[in-house]
């Protein structure tokens, strides 16, 4: 089947027309944002930078980073760029760790954040015969808003559903045959344990899902797929850039393309700032050469990826970034070495767990201890008897191998591990209560 695009025009251009509309873009943003944000030309004059600084994305490296923390201190109006009468909207991260971050919208920024959810759908094969079921959280939280939209651009038949009450988002995606479902990778575990238990996978009409908002493993992906009989799609957003879209997953499932004609992305070195050359891994930084009312210049995600502007196979022209190893915000440091939940996950699901684990990091005796509970599926636990000690020394070793640091692991029994309906709770760090 041929590819499909929501805006081929954008999607598919030359690079050089890109540069030439990210030039252009860029220029006029900094003019904006010097005109409009004191917080930000005041970060501009402590550098010496003024916007005849900038004739395009070859000076991007002059301007100053914004990182949260200038969001938190700006809150709540310290970086809107536009009159309160021009915006339209808002929207919030949880704020778990620390103050709300805020993000604001004109009904143009609303607009453009819903073409690119658009695309992510177009993507994943999404038409106007689809039924789209977003079990993303609505309200503050940008997933349900930002799928809803892009749902509504492509015309798919939108199922508002939010998150949770599973057994409602059941009866709808049989009753109403959903062929598309939008959520959280660990809701969509869940979900198919319950269409597992329920009986009803081939009531299931489901052809892809779109993920996003957690760091995911390729190793969970395959499960996912396996178990829905649906192609698993990643998207990549966040608040401070207007939400889900920013990235998004096509046929070739190798990476998200950027939205290149509305974010310009760079890899910097966190430590020295440095920009990286292509290639390199390092953190992503996002400029929004388009957004009105929250228009963020060089914001530091923390996020450690890898660009690549290797030749796709569905035709886009735009970059892509690998899959984040997770977000820096999520890395723990257990003994001096860096664990990201997702290497842990990858080992359980290579031996065969389920992705239902939690894993408890604590200080004893002026040394750091890290547990991984996991959860043995039925047929594990009927099999296991007399046997659970072998099989822990065996996740042990395997999460050694990849980690490098020693893990303790108590196998636990099925379902006592608390499920989640949005973001999984998956760290429990001791040392910080
Ligand atoms: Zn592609």
């Amino acid at each position: 089947m041929a590819e499909r695009y929501y805006q081929k025009d954008m999607e598919c251009a030359s690079r050089e027309e890109m540069v030439a509309l990210q030039n252009e873009r860029l220029v006029a943003q900094v003019k904006h944002v010097w005109d409009n944000v004191p917080y930000y030309r005041k970060k501009m004059e402590e550098k010496g930078v003024t916007p005849d600084d900038i004739k395009g994305i070859e000076d991007l490296h002059k301007l100053p980073f914004l990182t949260k923390d200038d969001l938190r201190e700006a809150y709540p109006y310290g970086l809107l760029a536009k009159p309160l009468a021009d915006c339209v909207r808002i929207q919030s991260t949880s704020g778990t760790t620390g103050k709300r971050v805020v993000a604001f919208y004109t009904q143009h920024d609303v607009d453009l954040w819903e073409d690119c959810c658009a695309r992510a759908i177009v993507a994943a094969g999404g038409t106007n015969e689809d039924v789209c079921q977003v079990a993303y959280g609505y309200g503050l939280f940008t997933g349900g808003p930002g799928m809803n939209g892009g749902s509504h651009k492509v015309g798919c038949l939108t199922l508002p559903m939010s998150s949770g009450n599973t057994d409602r988002q059941l009866q709808f995606m049989t009753d109403l045959g959903a062929t598309i479902i939008c959520c959280t990778p660990s809701y969509a575990e869940y979900l198919a344990e319950s269409i597992h238990e329920r009986g009803l996978r081939d009531q299931i009409k489901l052809k892809a899902g779109i993920f996003g908002a957690e760091a995911w493993s390729e190793e969970m992906r395959h499960d996912i797929e396996a178990q829905l009989g649906l192609k698993a799609y990643d998207i990549y957003g966040l608040t401070e850039t207007s939400g889900p879209g920013v990235a998004f997953e096509c046929s070739e499932q190798t990476g998200m393309h950027i939205n290149e004609d509305h974010f310009i992305a760079e890899i910097i070195d966190p430590d020295t700032l440095e920009v990286l050359p292509e290639g390199s891994q390092g953190e992503l930084v996002f400029t929004s050469i388009t957004k009105e009312a929250f228009p963020l210049l060089r914001y530091r995600t923390k996020d450690i990826t890898v660009l690549s502007r290797e030749k796709c196979s569905c035709g886009r022209t735009l970059v892509k970034m690998h899959k984040p190893m997770g977000r820096s915000d999520d890395m723990l440091i257990v003994k001096g070495v860096n664990v990201f939940p997702s290497q842990i996950e990858a080992v359980l699901l290579e031996n065969g767990y389920p992705a239902n684990y939690q894993i408890v990091v604590d200080r004893v005796n002026h040394s750091d201890t890290i547990e991984v509970l996991v959860e043995m599926t039925p047929e594990i636990f009927s099999d296991s008897l007399g046997h659970i000690t072998e099989m822990e020394k065996e996740l042990v070793s395997a999460l050694k191998a990849m980690l490098g640091i020693y893990a303790k692991v108590r196998l636990v029994e099925p379902k006592s591990i608390a499920r989640s309906e949005g973001k999984a709770v998956r760290v429990i760090d001791k040392r910080k209560i």
